[in-house]
């Protein structure tokens, strides 16, 4: 009884907290709009091609990661079971805002602290 009270609680904190969520879509191309905290995650014949969402940073970039081994570089993807992802390493964009971030169990946590936005 206590597990599944705590199971709800935490369910609700997550949905309450924003965190990000999976969204598995077919295909091996993100689909043109990317719904907002969603990681769309790319699964074709049961292989993981890549994850997408938009960048926490606010600029409205979309940020796309692959996921298949051969690739280089790759990211690894893990999903709780409240369906949030983490991903590593980290996130580091090398162009646009230059945000660099982990993803961890749906959350962002940033490198370091984010240029205030006027
Ligand atoms: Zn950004």
């Amino acid at each position: 009884m206590i597990a599944w009270l705590q199971d709800v609680l935490e369910r609700l904190a997550a949905w309450w907290c924003g965190d990000l969520r999976v969204l598995c879509v077919e295909g091996d191309t993100l689909p043109l709009k990317i719904p907002q905290k969603r990681l769309v995650h790319m699964v074709e014949d049961d292989v993981s091609w890549s994850v997408g969402f938009t960048c926490p940073c606010g600029c409205g970039d979309v940020i796309e990661l692959l996921l298949l081994r051969i690739a280089e570089p790759h990211w690894s993807l893990s999903v709780d079971r409240f369906g949030r992802p983490t991903l590593h390493p980290s996130i580091w964009k090398k162009t646009g805002c230059k945000s660099h971030f982990w993803l961890r169990s749906g959350r962002v946590v940033w490198a370091e602290p984010q240029p205030k936005r006027i």
